[in-house]
């Protein structure tokens, strides 16, 4: 178990969404995406897509 398997890593970074007002990350079920925010209810929320590693 060294690099993590791209299918898993593609899975991981599809199911998560990003709330654009506290950015707090939000998972959703497959081909589900969250109505709102889990914080702030906010109904802005952008598909995390896998780029840079580090992404904090
Ligand atoms: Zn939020």
């Amino acid at each position: 178990m060294g690099a993590l398997n791209p299918v898993a890593a593609k899975r991981i970074f599809q199911d998560v969404w990003i709330c654009m007002r506290c950015n707090a990350k939000n998972r959703s079920n497959h081909s589900k995406p969250p109505a709102k925010c889990r914080k702030c209810n906010s109904r802005k929320l952008r598909l995390r897509k896998k780029g840079k590693k580090k992404s904090a």
